[in-house]
C-alpha cells in the first residue's frame, strides 16, 4: 500500500495534512515556476516521496505523441539503448496505454497485468505499477509513471492522487511550452529588428519607446528606452503623425529633418496591440541628388534659351525673305512649331526648378479662387469651343480665400484643364467644382474623356511621365502635372486623381484656406 491513502472522511488527520501540503508545494511550483525541468523533477521527486514509490520516471510528448523529454527515467543506459526502451514503454507498456486511453493505469501487480511491458534481465523489475496521462485541454502532453518493486503496493486510492498531481503538471507543462514559444517569437522579432538597416523603434500607445534596435540607438542615443517620442526624436511633425496613426489606424509617412544628422523618411506603422513602429529611412544622398538634379537642370534649360532663340530668329527671317519654295516653307513652319515646343519645356522646367527652390513666402499668400477660374476657362475657350466641349463651373459663391498665390493658383488651374480639354474628346464635358473641406478648399476637375489605367495614376504626377496607349503622348511632356503637385505641396495642400478608363477622370487638390481668411473663433 501506499503511504498515502484517499478516503474521503475517512482520512486520518495527518494523512490529510501531508496531502494538502504536497498539493500546495506542486501547485506552487507549477504556478509560478516556468523553468519546465525544475518544475518536472520537483513534482515527480514529491509524487515519488508521498506514494512511497521506489522510482518514477515523466515523459513529455510532443504533439504527434512522441517523447521528446523525460526526467527521471532509468539511468546508466546508452542513449540508444534507453531510446529503444522509451518506445517499447510507449507501445506496449503500461505508459502507453495511459496515453491511447487517456486514463490513468494502475498495474497493482505487474505480474499478472498484460499491459505491463517486461524487459528480460531487469534486476530491479517493478512489482506494482501507475501510469498516469498528464492532460491539458484535450491534449496529452506527457505520461507519468511510478513504481514500486512490492507487488500490490499502489491502490485505487493512490491513482486518485497521482489524478490530481497530473493535473497540475500538465498545467505546468502548458505554461512552460507558452512561455518558450513567446520567448522564441521574441527572439525572431529581435533579430529581425536588428537584421533591418533601418533604425527602428516600437513605441506603445502613450509615445513610450519600448524597443529600439542597435541603428536607433547609434542615432538618438543609447538611452532611448523608455523615454517618449517628443524627448527622443524631438521633432513636432514626428509626434503629430504618431497621433494620427494611432487615432485612424493608418500608416503615416513624413520626411523629416534632423539637424544635422540627415534627412529620414519616416514611416509610424500602426500594429494592433503592440503600438507604433517608427522607421527612419536615410534619404539624405537621395535628396542632395534630387537638389543637384534640378540645379543642372535650371541651368541647362536656362542656357537653351539662346540657341534657340538664334534658330527661331534665322527662321523667321527665312520666313520674312519670302520667296521660299512651298517646301521650303513647310520645313521652316516645322523648325518654328518644334521651337515653340521647347520652349514651353524650357518654361516648365525653369517653373519646376523654380516651385521646387523658391523660399517659403506662403504664410501670407491669398487668392479668391472664383476669378481665377474665370480667367483660365476664358483664355482655353477658343480651344473648349472648337472640340465642342461642355464646360460647366460649380463653385459656391462663400468660399474662403486660398493660401497661395494667384499666378501660382492660375498654373494649376491652367494645367488640369488644359490636361481635360487636351485629353478629352470632342464633344465631350468638363466640370470644375470646388467645396469647403475641413480647414481649406477642394477643387476638382472631372471630364468624361478615356479615363487612365490604375497602374498609371500613381505615377501620374511624376516629372516626365505620360501615359501610354489610347488618350495619351499627345502634345505634352509629362511635366505639366509635377509642378502642379509640387506647387500645391509647396503650400501645405495635397493632389490626388480618381479615374476609371473609358470613363473619365477628376483631377483634385485640396489647399488651405489663407490665413487672413482664417474664421474668428
Ligand atoms: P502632359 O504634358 O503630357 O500633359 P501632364 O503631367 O500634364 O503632362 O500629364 C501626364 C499624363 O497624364 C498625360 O500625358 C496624359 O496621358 C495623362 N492625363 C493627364 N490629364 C488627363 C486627363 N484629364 N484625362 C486623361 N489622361 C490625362
Amino acid at each position: 500500500m501506499g503511504m498515502l491513502q484517499w478516503r474521503g472522511d475517512d482520512l486520518p488527520a495527518p494523512v490529510a495534512e501531508d496531502l494538502a501540503s504536497l498539493l500546495y508545494k506542486i501547485l506552487r511550483r507549477c504556478s509560478t515556476s516556468l523553468d519546465l525541468e525544475m518544475t518536472l523533477n520537483e513534482a515527480l521527486a514529491q509524487t515519488i516521496e508521498a506514494l512511497g514509490a521506489e522510482r518514477g520516471s515523466l515523459f513529455l510528448l510532443d504533439r504527434a505523441g512522441r517523447v521528446i523529454r523525460q526526467i527521471g527515467a532509468q539511468r546508466g543506459l546508452d542513449e540508444e539503448e534507453f531510446a529503444w526502451r522509451v518506445e517499447q514503454v510507449m507501445e506496449r507498456g503500461l505508459a502507453g496505454w495511459a496515453v491511447r486511453h487517456r486514463q490513468v493505469a494502475l498495474a497493482a501487480d505487474t505480474k499478472k497485468d498484460g499491459r505491463w511491458h517486461r524487459f528480460p534481465g531487469d534486476r530491479k523489475e517493478a512489482g506494482s505499477a501507475i501510469a498516469v496521462p498528464l492532460v491539458h485541454r484535450g491534449e496529452v502532453v506527457g505520461v507519468m509513471t511510478l513504481q514500486h518493486t512490492q507487488r500490490g503496493f499502489f491502490g485505487l486510492d493512490d491513482t486518485l492522487l497521482a489524478e490530481v498531481v497530473a493535473a497540475q503538471v500538465a498545467v505546468a507543462v502548458a505554461n512552460a511550452r507558452l512561455h518558450d514559444a513567446m520567448r522564441r517569437e521574441q527572439r525572431i522579432l529581435r533579430g529581425l529588428i536588428a537584421a533591418l538597416p533601418d533604425p527602428v523603434l516600437l513605441l506603445d500607445t502613450s509615445g513610450r519607446v519600448t524597443l529600439a534596435n542597435e541603428q536607433a540607438r547609434a542615432l538618438l542615443g543609447s538611452d532611448v528606452l523608455d523615454r517618449p517620442l517628443r524627448e527622443v526624436v524631438g521633432v513636432a511633425e514626428v509626434t503629430t503623425a504618431f497621433q494620427i496613426a494611432l487615432e485612424r489606424g493608418e500608416v503615416q509617412q513624413i520626411e523629416v529633418d534632423l539637424e544635422g544628422k540627415a534627412v529620414f523618411d519616416a514611416a509610424l506603422v500602426p500594429v494592433p496591440g503592440l503600438g507604433i513602429v517608427l522607421r527612419l529611412h536615410d534619404v539624405t544622398r537621395l535628396r542632395r541628388l534630387d537638389e543637384l538634379k534640378s540645379q543642372v537642370v535650371a541651368a541647362t534649360s536656362h542656357d537653351l534659351r539662346s540657341p534657340l532663340a538664334y534658330v527661331q530668329g534665322f527662321a523667321e527671317v527665312l520666313l520674312q525673305e519670302g520667296d521660299l519654295s512651298e517646301t521650303a516653307e513647310r520645313c521652316v513652319m516645322g523648325i518654328l512649331t518644334g521651337v515653340r515646343r521647347m520652349y514651353a519645356l524650357i518654361d516648365h522646367l525653369l517653373d519646376l526648378a523654380r516651385i521646387e527652390g523658391e523660399e517659403d513666402r506662403i504664410a501670407e499668400a491669398s487668392c479668391d479662387l472664383r476669378p481665377v477660374i474665370d480667367s483660365v476657362v476664358d483664355d482655353l475657350s477658343k480651344r473648349i469651343e472648337a472640340k465642342g466641349q461642355a464646360l460647366e463651373i460649380d463653385v459656391p459663391t462663400a468660399l474662403p480665400a486660398l493660401r497661395m498665390e494667384c499666378v501660382d493658383l492660375q498654373r494649376v488651374l491652367v494645367n488640369l484643364i488644359e490636361n481635360a480639354v487636351k485629353y478629352t474628346q470632342a464633344g465631350g464635358r468638363i466640370g470644375v467644382v470646388a467645396c469647403e473641406e475641413g480647414d481649406g478648399v477642394r477643387i476638382s476637375v472631372v471630364d468624361n474623356g478615356p479615363g487612365i489605367p490604375a497602374e498609371a495614376q500613381t505615377r501620374l504626377f511624376e516629372r516626365f511621365y505620360r501615359v501610354d496607349g489610347a488618350g495619351g503622348r499627345r502634345g505634352g511632356v509629362g511635366l505639366g502635372l509635377s509642378i502642379v503637385r509640387a506647387l500645391v505641396e509647396r503650400h501645405g495642400g495635397h493632389v490626388g486623381v480618381e479615374s476609371e478608363v473609358g470613363k473619365g477622370s477628376t483631377f483634385w487638390f485640396w489647399l488651405p484656406r489663407a490665413a487672413s481668411d482664417a474664421p474668428v473663433p
